[in-house]
């Protein structure tokens, strides 16, 4: 099955090449990427060569080198800095997401000359409300998180998703349906990134992408699956 994983801003800008690859295919020969943890940390490229050296769940890439992250139900967040060609990819799970990882992304890409408003986004397959049930205790935790922006996206009911290939989560528990990838954004439009500048491409692993992208689905299943690696990298002027 053929899934539309392009972004449109990213592929305007001309200077990067990137990827939200199939579950299961393997990453760029040269890319960078870190042992993830759900951690908030963001490391250069130089520190996850060879890839894993170090724990990190995002990454910063400066040159030529490919810099990915490995993603099931998560949010792999690729970003691209357009003032100083500096690119970034974040994995961005509901904890990492807690604990600030894409705030992080942000800062470090300013640290380094970028502005907000010179960082361009693309969301990529990731866990949709659709299929995402949690706990009503998880939303008054998630609510309570200091960074968290008001107010929380959730549905009540559980949102139909006409694009569903396969079945969708069954609920498990009187439980709400969370909107991980929405979290993301409200978070990264606090760091004062533009609307305009974030695309998301609204593939749900669990009921929309291609078969063992969904960690969640493994579990209700014991279908297996693998991890999806989305990468980002400056295309090489030679
Ligand atoms: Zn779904």
């Amino acid at each position: 099955m053929a899934l539309n994983s392009r972004s449109p801003l990213l592929d305007s800008l001309g200077w990067v090449d990137y990827a939200f690859q199939p579950a299961g295919a393997a990453p760029p020969a040269d890319a960078a990427y870190g042992h993830q943890r759900h951690s908030a940390s963001v490391v250069m490229d130089s520190e996850n060569v060879p890839p894993k050296s170090c724990e990190s769940d995002g990454i910063i890439g400066t040159g030529d080198r490919a810099v990915a992250v490995y993603t099931a139900d998560c949010l792999p967040v690729l970003i691209a800095d357009d003032k100083q060609k500096h690119v970034a990819a974040v994995h961005a799970g509901l904890k990492g997401t807690l604990r600030g990882v894409l705030y992080r992304a942000v800062e470090k890409l300013c640290e380094r000359g970028a502005t907000p408003d010179s960082l361009f986004l693309a969301i990529g397959p990731a866990i949709a409300p659709c299929c995402y049930e949690l706990g009503q205790n998880m939303l008054s935790e998630i609510a309570q998180t200091t960074g968290v922006p008001q107010p929380v996206r959730w549905h009540q009911q559980q949102p139909h998703n006409p694009q569903a290939v396969r079945a969708q989560a069954q609920a498990q528990q009187q439980g709400i349906w969370f909107d991980l990838p929405g979290l993301a954004k409200q978070m990264l439009m606090a760091s004062g990134i533009p609307a305009a500048h974030i695309d998301h491409i609204q593939v749900c692993t669990y009921c929309m992408a291609e078969a063992g992208s969904s960690y969640r689905y493994n579990s209700h299943f014991s279908s297996g699956y693998q991890s999806r690696y989305s990468w980002i990298r400056r295309r090489s002027s030679g």
